[in-house]
């Protein structure tokens, strides 16, 4: 794996190794129009590694004015579930993307079991009783030419038997298989006669017990590519080894020239994005199912308060490359802060609250302030906050013994309380044990904003109204691993050594009262705090918000 990759996120950017092949094929006539597929396994939820094939084969469609189908692979009736199926579909649209046709392999099993016999019959496919390991070992490795089965030169006939007996349930699981006659010798060992067919007598979520014979994935993926006339077929860079294969069947069935190309896939660093893995997690209960709001997955970074626009900003900036790339996570948390930024509501929520008494405060008295719901547009819709004569603040926002350069409540000094008076530190309380449990201060009644000349103090604090203030629970999260580069766990050790014990804190903020009456259906900004969203565990009376990401953070993308 490479260094960490920045190099891909100038702008504006060059066409990519992919805008460019497809610009050539329009030109030269090859194909008149872009057909593209997303091709899930519903054997999981989708991450965001998926996110980045989906914005390509999607965005590359829709830039070009083609179309993209979902279809999905589903050729392994044992790990497959409609859960999934619905699961993904729910995703794609999210992200904002919508596909022409929704078509499943299994749509195609008629028409790949009759390209099977086709090959039978030309000579180029035939019936091996060997077991799994006799043709694993029969293989030979890269340097070593495998040794042709046994059941290798069976006639057309004999073939064809054994095959529709093993589609009529004749043969138990692991008993026969079908595969292609190409060459025991081939330099690429995909071609030491692949595997075409197994058996597998199980439930298919779609076609029920009408099979019990699956096609494996070379055998499958190609030929619905060429059914579907899928001009570009996008995959991850491992296949490229496959590619060749795929071709193969394309040419000796004679049937329409689909092409597959390969990027790199993503990996981010403190992520894992293997399906199997996070299904590990889920079942194991590391997480609390695959929407925690730590999990990579679409719809745990939906309930994180990940934006499709911050995930479609980081596909674009990430480019799709040729090598395998450790993306910075950080690039992800940057694009989230960014779009956010740009169009989340504000609010005052304080979280370690040290409570200020306004000794000059009128008893009783309410004021209420209006403030912009988003500093960004003054004119935009704004939001009432109740002002008292008893408030409360961070606890880090005042400091007894203060340097210098602490701007904010320090004894005898003066602080702004964001969008309304400053106050002065009159005087500290402080319980049995030392803690400071109350601050009295006094208010200056002439520094409310657009009463007079504006008096500035370089320190400007949120707060809210202990009358007013409203108990919600937060969910602090940190990344799910310690370590960045979750593919090299050593070999001693299992990635489960790295799940960060601290990924998830849970405290108490006290909220401005016009937070619960939000309605933007995205993350909000907890002032001078971080983004946090609402999560769907809320009950009335009791509010529970997620955090998205910290407000702030010393990346720079570059
Ligand atoms: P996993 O290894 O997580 O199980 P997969 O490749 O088996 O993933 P599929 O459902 O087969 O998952 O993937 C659907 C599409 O998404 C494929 O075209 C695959 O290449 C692509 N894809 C999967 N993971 C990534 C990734 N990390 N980056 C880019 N594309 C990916
Ligand atoms: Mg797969």
């Amino acid at each position: 794996m490479e260094e960490l990759d920045h190099n891909s996120v100038e702008e504006p950017r060059k066409r990519n190794f992919l805008e460019e092949i497809i610009e050539a094929d329009l030109a030269s006539g090859k194909v008149d129009s872009v057909m593209t597929r997303f091709p899930p396994e519903p054997n999981g939820y989708l991450h965001l590694g998926h996110a980045k094939s989906i914005c390509l084969n999607f965005g590359l469609a829709r830039q070009y004015g083609g179309k993209t189908n979902l279809r999905y692979d589903d050729t392994n009736p044992v790990k497959e579930d409609v859960e999934y199926v619905d699961a993904i579909k729910e995703d794609i649209q999210w992200l904002g993307f919508q596909w022409d046709k929704e078509l499943y392999a299994s749509d195609y099993f008629d028409q790949l079991y009759e390209w099977a016999e086709d090959l039978i019959r030309k000579g180029l496919a035939y019936v091996d009783d060997q077991t799994q390991e006799e043709i694993r070992l029969g293989r030979g490795t890269v340097d070593r030419p495998g040794t042709p089965s046994p059941y290798r030169d069976r006639s057309v006939e004999e073939n064809l038997r054994l095959f529709r007996e093993m589609k009529a349930g004749k043969y138990a699981d692991g008993e026969k298989v079908l595969r292609a006659k190409i060459d025991m010798a081939h330099p690429n060992m995909m071609f030491r006669d692949p595997l075409l067919y197994r058996i597998k007598h199980a439930s298919h979520h779609r076609t029920g017990d009408k099979w019990c014979i699956y096609p494996m994935y070379d055998f499958t993926h190609g030929q619905c590519d060429s059914i579907e006339h899928i001009t570009h077929s996008i995959c991850t860079l491992e296949f490229d080894v496959h590619r060749p294969l795929y071709d193969w069947f394309i040419e000796k069935l004679g049937i329409w020239p689909s092409h597959q190309y390969e990027f790199a896939r993503l990996n981010l660093t403190y992520t894992l994005m293997s399906k199997r893995k996070l299904l590990e997690l889920v079942q194991k209960g590391l997480v609390s199912g695959w929407d925690d709001p730590r999990m990579p997955t679409l719809c745990g970074v939906r309930r994180r308060g990940y934006t499709p626009e911050a995930l479609k900003m980081f596909c674009e900036k990430i480019g799709v490359s040729k090598r395998d790339q450790l993306m910075d996570i950080q690039l992800l948390e940057w694009c989230v802060r960014q779009d956010l930024n740009a169009r989340s509501n504000r609010y005052m929520v304080v979280q370690d609250p040290v409570k200020v008494t306004l000794t000059n405060w009128e008893p009783g008295k309410v004021e209420w302030f209006d403030c912009p719901l988003n500093p960004a547009d003054p004119e935009g819709a704004s939001r009432k906050v109740p002002f008292t004569g008893e408030l409360l603040i961070e606890r880090a926002d005042f400091m007894e013994d203060a340097p210098k350069k602490f701007f904010r409540l320090k004894p005898g000094g003066e602080v702004r309380l964001k969008y309304t008076y400053i106050i002065k530190c009159e005087e500290v309380i402080k319980d049995a044990d030392g803690k400071v449990v109350e601050l009295k201060c006094t208010y200056d009644p002439t520094t409310r904003p657009g009463a007079g000349e504006w008096r500035s103090v370089k320190g400007t604090i949120h707060w809210v109204s202990t009358a007013y203030a409203q108990a919600v629970e937060l969910r602090l999260y940190d990344r799910l691993f310690t370590l960045a580069d979750m593919s090299a766990v050593p070999e001693d050790k299992d990635y489960k050594d790295f799940l960060n014990p601290a990924s998830l804190v849970v405290t108490t903020g006290y909220a401005e009262p016009a937070l619960l009456e939000d309605a933007s259906g995205i993350a909000v900004q907890f002032e001078r705090t971080g983004y946090f969203v609402k999560d769907k565990d809320s009950q009335p009376g009791k509010a529970v918000f997620n955090k998205t990401a910290s407000l702030k953070d010393s990346y720079k993308p570059e």
